[in-house]
């Protein structure tokens, strides 16, 4: 009886792993690129030449926000608005499946401050470099030092800044606009946004994220955002999910944006629920009222590849690149 028994469930386990091994091999996974805004159409592509060729979730969000930071019309890298000394001070981060991490802060001078936090992640014991340390650091990993030269755009805007010199930081407010005029360009000459947060799962099953930004247009020197800070402004646990964020860094840095989003799917919650909840979050710890002054944006995607974003207010969007969904902008939810 008891070997019977005993075969009756050998069989059955025989047939379960066989099943299980079919499973395996019949769902590949799928993967997918997900970036913040409209330059994230341009970014993906980049991105997904790595995915789609069966290449590393890290190497296609460094290669993809790669291609943001060199735009000339865009508010990332060399070409985006200075401090309110008329440094442009930039901020980077990125993380891998395996919890390594790396990021620059108020770094200048150099063209691409992602590459140079994944340097931090692979070349030192540390998670973050900061100024001057940050741009020796960049020089002796053979990084460039460019000449410190302001963009025509940001030039024109600066001037115009210094006009009054109002420290008064607007960033991300649109949702006055019915459109967003290519490439992220509001009429009167103001660019609104300043960051490109990208996240993507690999065909190996692997998550990773990268954030780049000059932050919040004529900020105090010194000033760093949420977008370096790994639990804020980027957050990758690839049993989870991954989340990065955009808008207000301070907001964002208080509710530690991205890392409540990750710990929101852990719990099961879609990705796009968990993004709102975090806006919500962001919402009442500053008051609504306040919060009607700023924007802030979340995207996340979890283990299984599915995907969504929220916002503070209308405006926000995100670039969504899949083998079956080529690259599509996506008008985010918004709580307000
Ligand atoms: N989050 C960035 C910062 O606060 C700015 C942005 O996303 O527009 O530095």
């Amino acid at each position: 009886m008891q070997r019977r028994k005993f075969i009756e469930l050998g069989s059955l386990g025989f047939m379960a792993f066989s099943f299980s091994s079919f499973q395996k091999k019949t769902t590949a996974i799928q993967p997918i690129v997900l970036s913040t805004w409209d330059a994230g159409i341009n970014a993906n592509k980049a991105a997904w030449e790595v995915l789609r060729n069966g290449g590393k979730s890290i190497d296609a969000v460094e290669k993809g926000v790669m291609v943001t930071e060199l735009e000339r019309n865009c508010c990332v890298g060399l070409s985006a608005y200075p401090d309110r000394d008329g440094f442009v001070t930039l901020d980077a981060s990125i993380m891998d499946e395996n919890f390594n991490c790396g990021a620059v802060a108020c770094l200048q001078r150099i063209k691409h401050p992602i590459s140079v936090a994944r340097r931090v992640m692979e070349k030192t014991p540390h998670v973050l470099l900061v100024g001057e340390g940050a741009q020796q650091f960049a020089l002796s990993e053979g990084f460039a030092l460019e000449e410190p030269i302001l963009s025509d755009d940001a030039t024109k805007a600066y001037k115009n800044w210094l006009k009054k010199s109002e420290y008064k930081p607007i960033i991300n407010i649109e949702h006055n606009q019915s459109t967003i005029l290519p490439p992220q360009k509001l009429e009167n000459n103001q660019w609104n946004h300043d960051t490109i947060g990208m996240i993507a799962l690999d065909s190996h099953g692997n998550l990773s994220g990268s954030c780049t930004t000059s932050g919040m247009a004529f900020k105090m020197h010194g000033r760093v955002g949420d977008s370096p800070i790994i639990g804020a402004g980027l957050f990758v646990d690839n049993e989870v999910g991954a989340a990065t964020s955009t808008g207000q860094g301070e907001d964002i840095i208080r509710i530690a944006g991205s890392h409540t989003v990750v710990e929101f799917m852990r719990h099961g919650i879609h990705p796009q629920l968990a993004c709102k909840k975090v806006v919500e979050r962001a919402v009442k710890a500053k008051g609504i009222e306040k919060a009607k002054e700023i924007q802030i944006g979340f995207i996340a995607i979890n283990k299984k590849g599915e995907y969504g974003g929220y916002a503070l207010q209308k405006g926000f969007n995100y670039a969504v690149c899949t083998a079956d969904n080529f690259n599509k902008l996506i008008n985010s939810k918004y709580v307000l």
